[in-house]
């Protein structure tokens, strides 16, 4: 006979399993975390960069590394000795946290170097960190009787450059800071916020798809993105000199092809699942194709406006007609998935 009280009872086993992802966790952590100052360490650093570049990458937003170094560290430990050195370190990684934004992660390196991973900034942006950092460090009251400085090297992510071709241009940018003198920030002037404030897709107006419009139906939202992504392709080309008007009627038409693909598609998915305001709907449609046509046959006679184009788009069928009619029948449609 199969001994059944053996099992502990689920209340209990669930107990015991929260405990064990609580204990891993904290494991987890502390192999993350540098004992000396409470910051991230250089394995946390490999662990979630690649990540980040391929975060950057796919949302165009930049991405930058200040390496600082302290300044003739070696000196202080001899004058006020190893421990006072230590209570630096710590003090250090206190006034670095305090001058960075929570969201910018904070790294010991290893021995007095430091890292900060800062979040959706190019090197501009970071050079103005890291002199922010050079000069709180420099007028801190350390609690040795001396002041401490570091030096700081900059650089963004640069194309699609490697961790360690990203890291060497830093590490160079700190090296030109040491060499220069010390106590200076040195930043390296490449990154992908140039090229990617020069390029056509880079345009101020943009639909960004977020996952909060998404129905759960896998081909309403594929579609849903494909139209997101013409509408940014004609948004940008009519707002580019560089593009002739064929271009822009080409870019028009090919949205104008989806919009009607999809809108066909859509009703007849209403249709299979019942959804009650079928009718309606594709009424709506109809109304926003022959509106569509319209504006498709004044750009072909050179009479429409980036203004016009961009309501139409971006209020009418985005904001208006995914954004707010089409919810009505998402549950129905992700129920029926
Ligand atoms: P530079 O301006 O060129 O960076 O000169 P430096 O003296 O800071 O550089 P160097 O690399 O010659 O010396 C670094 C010193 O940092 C030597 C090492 O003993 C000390 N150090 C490394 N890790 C620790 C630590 O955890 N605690 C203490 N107190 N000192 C450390
Ligand atoms: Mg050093
Ligand atoms: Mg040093």
């Amino acid at each position: 006979m199969i001994e059944r009280s053996a099992q502990p009872p689920c209340g209990q086993a669930c107990d015991l399993l929260e405990q064990a992802r609580a204990r891993i966790q904290h494991l987890e952590q502390q192999v993350s975390i540098d004992a000396l100052t409470g910051l991230w360490n250089r394995a946390h650093f490999d662990k979630v960069i690649e990540a980040e570049i391929q975060r950057s990458l796919r949302h165009r937003q930049p991405v930058s590394l200040i390496l600082f170094d302290i300044d003739h560290f070696k000196l202080i430990n001899d004058t006020w000795g190893h421990p006072a050195g230590d209570r630096v370190l710590r003090e250090l990684a206190m006034l670095c946290r305090a001058l960075t934004r929570r969201s910018d992660a904070l790294f010991r390196w290893g021995g007095e170097e430091f890292a900060v991973l800062l979040y959706d900034a190019g090197y501009r942006n970071a050079q103005r960190i890291a002199e922010n950092l050079r000069q709180a460090i420099a007028v801190h009251a350390f609690s040795i009787a001396q002041p401490v400085t570091v030096s700081l090297g900059v650089a963004e992510h640069h194309a699609t450059q490697s961790v360690d071709e990203w890291f060497a241009r830093v590490d160079a940018a700190l090296y030109a800071a040491k060499h220069q003198g010390r106590n200076r920030a040195h930043t390296d002037h490449n990154g992908n916020s140039d090229t990617w404030g020069t390029q056509p897709g880079n345009f101020v107006l943009r639909l960004v798809w977020q996952e909060a419009y998404a129905s759960g139906h896998l081909l309403i939202d594929q579609q849903h993105q494909t139209l997101f992504s013409l509408a940014n392709q004609l948004i940008d080309q009519s707002a580019s000199t560089a593009i002739t008007a064929g271009d822009v009627q080409g870019a028009f038409k090919q949205l104008l092809q989806h919009i009607a693909m999809h809108f066909a598609c859509e009703e007849e998915l209403l249709a299979q699942v019942g959804y009650p305001h079928v009718h309606a709907h594709g009424q709506a449609h109809r109304r926003l194709l022959s509106r569509a046509q319209k504006m498709f046959d004044d750009c072909q006679n050179d009479q429409i406006s980036l203004g016009k184009l961009v309501q139409f788009v971006a209020i009418d069928v985005v904001a208006k007609h995914i954004l707010q009619a089409d919810r009505d029948f998402f549950p129905l449609l992700a129920a029926n998935a």
